[in-house]
């Protein structure tokens, strides 16, 4: 008879198998048992059929990442602590020395501070081009450039890219192709199969920080991909930096994918709604949604993501430059159900003004306007509140 301690640790009652429910269990590790040491000699910690350490996998995490890869309609993915530490493994896994990424020049802010910070450091020089002339990229890719990155649509300004044509490029070029796919979130398009002919990006990083969570209360990130040589450079990365992501988050994530298709639809439609309205008052020089004609590339919109007319709820509007920035902070700050805030694809609408002109390269792609820019991300309330807040907060302009 072992010690009560003891029984407190090793207690021989196992519960009974073949539990079943709605949501998975979540399975917390950081050591995982071998039956005996030659079990444990020979197993594959990057292969799924079994279990080596709480870093390479549990049951919870396999789960998710066979959800991710499925939504993004690739074959394999790997889970980040976020979406910005997505973008760094990818980096950090394809590039060398005396490499070269090209970056558009609307890129996700802090993606150009890791190229001009770490990748700069490690000798990895980058360049930006304009997302909407390919001829621009086709001219900046050379011999040493091993990755262009890209984004449609660009998450503050909105100019929605010809998204197979850069793909083909880089194809023609054998340079890997990345794309950003936060906004399209795998619903808005297919990135592996982009006219139906398997034209695609090699790899699609996702912040499922934003619609995948929906709740604003969860930080990761993705990265997928089909093709298995690829997978492995970056799940060896992966394990040699050490960022795995911890079960809690992975439950949440699971929880919330099943109401994933019908939110982005529903934020969708609200948004779009009040990009609608907010284009005909005339305190507004432009709205910028890829889904509305007169955004730049709303025609390669069309194409890409016509057949299932789908774009994020995400849009950002230009404001009359007699408006100075601190007056349109002031509509900002009067705005009651929109919150002043970072990120997207959570249930509360939130709103955040952006100085575009520091944000770009003049001489790459130059920003024509000269009023403030305010970007909406739009939640989940009445489509009619949110209008009746945006009409009572104009009028403290
Ligand atoms: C938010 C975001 C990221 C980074 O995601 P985090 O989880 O916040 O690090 C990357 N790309 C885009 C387009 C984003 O909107």
């Amino acid at each position: 008879m072992t010690a009560p301690i003891t029984e407190l640790i090793h207690h021989s009652y196992r519960p009974p198998e073949g539990f079943d429910a709605p949501q998975p269990a979540v399975y917390k590790a950081s050591t995982v048992f071998f039956p005996d040491v030659a079990a444990m000699r020979a197993r594959d910690w990057k292969s799924k059929a079994g279990y080596t350490y709480g870093l390479h996998g549990t049951p919870t995490t396999f789960l998710l990442e066979e959800r991710i890869a499925a939504l993004e309609g690739g074959t394999d993915c790997v889970l980040t602590p976020s979406g910005l530490a997505a973008i760094s493994l990818v980096s950090l896994a394809l590039l060398h020395s005396g490499d070269e990424v090209l970056l558009p020049d609307n890129v996700y802010g802090p993606s150009k501070a890791l190229a001009a910070g770490e990748l700069a450091n490690f000798g990895i020089r980058h360049r930006l081009y304009n997302p909407m002339n390919p001829q621009d990229l086709a001219a900046k890719i050379g011999p040493r450039t091993r990755l262009v990155w890209t984004e449609a649509a660009g998450s503050v300004t909105m100019e929605f890219p010809d998204l197979p044509e850069l793909a083909r490029l880089c194809r023609a070029r054998n340079v890997v192709c990345a794309l950003d796919n936060t906004w399209g979130a795998g619903l808005a398009f297919n990135p592996f199969d982009l006219e139906g002919d398997g034209l695609g990006v090699d790899i699609s990083l996702h912040a499922l920080t934003k619609y995948p969570s929906g709740g604003g209360d969860v930080l990761m990130g993705s990265v997928v991909t089909r093709d298995p040589a690829l997978h492995l450079k970056l799940k060896l990365t992966h394990m040699r930096l050490g960022i795995g992501i911890g079960a809690n988050d992975a439950e949440a994530l699971l929880r919330a994918l099943p109401s994933l298709a019908l939110r982005y639809r529903a934020q969708d439609q609200a948004a779009r709604q009040l990009a609608q309205w907010l284009a005909e008052r005339e305190e507004i020089v432009q709205v910028l949604h890829p889904a509305l004609p007169g955004t730049p590339g709303h025609t390669h919109w069309q194409t890409l993501c016509g057949p299932q007319d789908l774009a994020a709820g995400l849009f950002s509007v230009v404001f009359d430059d007699h408006y100075d920035a601190e007056q349109v902070d002031r509509f900002c700050d009067s705005l009651e159900l929109f919150k002043i805030g970072y990120s997207w694809g959570g249930p509360i609408s939130l709103v955040v003004p952006y100085d575009v002109a520091l944000m770009r390269d003049p001489e790459v792609t130059p920003w024509p306007h000269k009023g403030t820019l305010v970007r909406f991300s739009i939640g989940l309330e009445s489509a009619a509140d949110l209008q009746a807040d945006l009409a009572q907060a104009l009028t403290r302009l």
